[in-house]
């Protein structure tokens, strides 16, 4: 038995009709760039997430990369980041001419710990990177407190959390704007790339509007330096098929997790991941276990035929892009070397999720 870490061809082949139809709905459109399939998605996603405007844009980095454009945010200017993230939330900051300020995680979410934020915070701080890492909400209630009463932007790069919800409200309506991503292996994946912006602040739906499409309201009207960065149709009707399943998929993600909880529990050495509660659920974009022998756990399962990742083996401060800087954060650094994403695709078998777990508990 070979076991994925995750393959998204098995939930495509449930609606293999729909998504064929839908992309046959555009071809014989004449709409490819922009039109009614883009406009219709972007109403449907932000209805979903509970947030007023939805801008559509080519990937989760020009979704960052465009929120702080659109505040303005630039060179100068701070822009706190987890120190435990995917690289692209820093590099949007980057993009903008603006300084990543890393903060360390809470070790129990891998989120950033709000109560690190205070001694980040100078008079430079114009935003609050909250990256739901891993399918996990941040706490955006506690980093809004962290910034105090100061007009400090509380973004969300929501890539990995399409549908979590922290209290009553879902990502993408959490912060002051929020960035999607549907890279083809997130919850809710196009069949390429693809990315938006959610937000209630109608200005700033607007200038991303204008910032997406060269600067520009009325063709060959240039109001500012703006960029190529266009939600593709084709994959805007892919993802109308898609989205009326993500739920229903995390449900399958969630009732996987349950049991990867319940069978793993005490396997000596493993720190499993911690569950939803009452207050916030966990959509379960990947399911991240650390263990101290990490490399070695993961050649007995490769050994085993289970597929797994490292979400991330370089902290974006040890990558080369940001090596020269000489950062130091060591929280972020265990981590690495410790989490382990076993499978976690929705239409994972009874059988297969058991052969995961046997193969886990036959560590030593
Ligand atoms: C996937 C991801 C991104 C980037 O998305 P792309 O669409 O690949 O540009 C940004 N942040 C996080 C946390 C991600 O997981």
């Amino acid at each position: 038995m070979t076991i994925p870490i995750y393959e998204v061809g098995r939930a495509h082949a449930t609606i293999a009709a729909e998504l064929e139809a839908a992309a046959l709905r555009v071809v014989r459109s004449g709409h490819y760039i922009g039109g009614p399939e883009v406009d219709a998605f972007e109403r449907e996603f932000a209805a979903w997430c509970g947030a007023s405007h939805c801008v559509g844009v080519a990937n989760g980095l020009d979704a960052l990369h465009l929120i702080l454009r659109a505040y303005g945010i630039g060179a100068g200017d701070e822009v706190i980041v987890p120190s435990n993230t995917y690289v692209a939330t820093w590099l949007a900051v980057s993009h903008a001419g603006a300084t990543p300020v890393p903060v360390e995680p809470d070790e129990g979410s891998h989120n950033i710990d709000p109560g690190r934020i205070a001694a980040a915070l100078t008079s430079r701080t114009r935003a609050v990177m909250a990256v739901h890492l891993y399918g996990r909400p941040a706490p955006v209630d506690a980093i809004r407190l962290a910034v105090g009463g100061r007009d400090i932007k509380v973004i969300e790069d929501a890539a990995q959390a399409h549908g979590a919800t922290l209290g009553n409200r879902r990502a993408g309506a959490l912060g002051d704007a929020a960035a999607f991503s549907f890279y083809p292996s997130k919850n809710l994946g196009a069949l390429g790339d693809a990315g938006a912006v959610l937000t209630g602040d109608a200005e700033l739906a607007d200038r991303v509007r204008v910032l997406r499409n060269y600067g520009s309201r009325k063709r060959y009207e240039n109001e500012v330096i703006g960029y190529n960065s266009r939600l593709d149709p084709l994959q805007a009707a892919m993802m109308r098929v898609k989205l009326p399943h993500v739920l229903g998929w995390n449900q399958q993600r969630e009732a996987l997790a349950a049991r990867y909880l319940r069978e793993m529990a005490g396997v000596p050495g493993l720190v499993l991941p911690e569950p939803g509660g009452a207050h916030w659920s966990h959509v379960w974009h990947q399911f991240v276990v650390r263990h101290p022998k990490r490399d070695a756990l993961q050649s007995h399962l490769e050994a085993a035929g289970i597929g797994t990742l490292v979400h991330y083996p370089i902290p974006p401060h040890l990558s080369g892009a940001y090596a020269s800087l000489g950062l130091d954060f060591p929280i972020a650094a265990r981590l690495a070397r410790e989490v382990l994403s076993l499978p976690i695709d929705p239409f994972l078998s009874e059988d297969e999720a058991g052969a995961v777990i046997a193969a886990v508990k036959s560590f030593r």
